[in-house]
């Protein structure tokens, strides 16, 4: 594991948490954005490897498309469509946390970074890691247990499947999803007020 990288990954984690104190900073606290955004991260890595686990079994195997359409080895879908499914999926894994919120009426999460961290999520894996056929990423869809990413979060739990010829991690296709996914939610809440 190179320095140079785990150096990468930690300015990498700095910009995208940047995007939520600029959000809601103001609103809950500049402390609380950073330990919401923390937490929303961790649920990133945290669901995808929940999804996995829970789908060892039928019927969960075929329910979840997450394993049953994106990493299975026939798609008998147009990519396309695998795709949007698979941002859909995405997306509900983030959005749970909002309707568990106001079934409950226990508020810890600000709507605007359920959001953000669903449309970064989406942004990273459909069109960072799905249409360039990132190697890093490659390696999960072979070995589902490692590489689940963001490889910062692999790096600490252990799943990380090492490799000295893994592409160079690309700031920008990093960093666009984040850009895009912030004024996707500044919008969403201009026009919904
Ligand atoms: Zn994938
Ligand atoms: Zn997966």
């Amino acid at each position: 594991m190179n320095i140079e990288r785990i150096g990468t990954l930690v300015i990498l984690a700095l910009i995208w948490m940047t995007f939520p104190i600029i959000l809601v900073g103001k609103e809950d606290g500049y402390a609380n954005a950073v330990v919401q955004s923390l937490f929303l991260f961790y649920w990133s890595y945290m669901g995808h490897v929940y999804a996995h686990n829970i789908s060892l079994e039928y019927p969960l195997n075929i329910i979840n498309t997450h394993v049953s359409l994106h990493h299975s080895e026939v798609k008998n879908v147009p990519r396309w469509f695998e795709l949007m499914i698979e941002a859909g999926s995405n997306f509900m894994g983030f959005y749970v946390l909002h309707i568990a919120q106001s079934i409950t009426g226990i508020k810890l999460f600000n709507l605007k970074l359920i959001l953000y961290a669903a449309f970064l999520y989406i942004g990273v894996h459909i069109f960072y890691y799905s249409l360039t056929d990132n190697k890093y990423h490659k390696v999960h869809h072979e070995t589902s247990f490692k590489n689940f990413s963001p490889e910062i979060f692999d790096i600490i739990f252990n799943t990380r499947k090492n490799n000295v010829n893994y592409d160079k991690i690309s700031m920008i296709n990093e960093i666009i999803p984040a850009l895009i996914s912030y004024y996707l939610v500044v919008y969403i809440f201009k026009f919904s007020k």
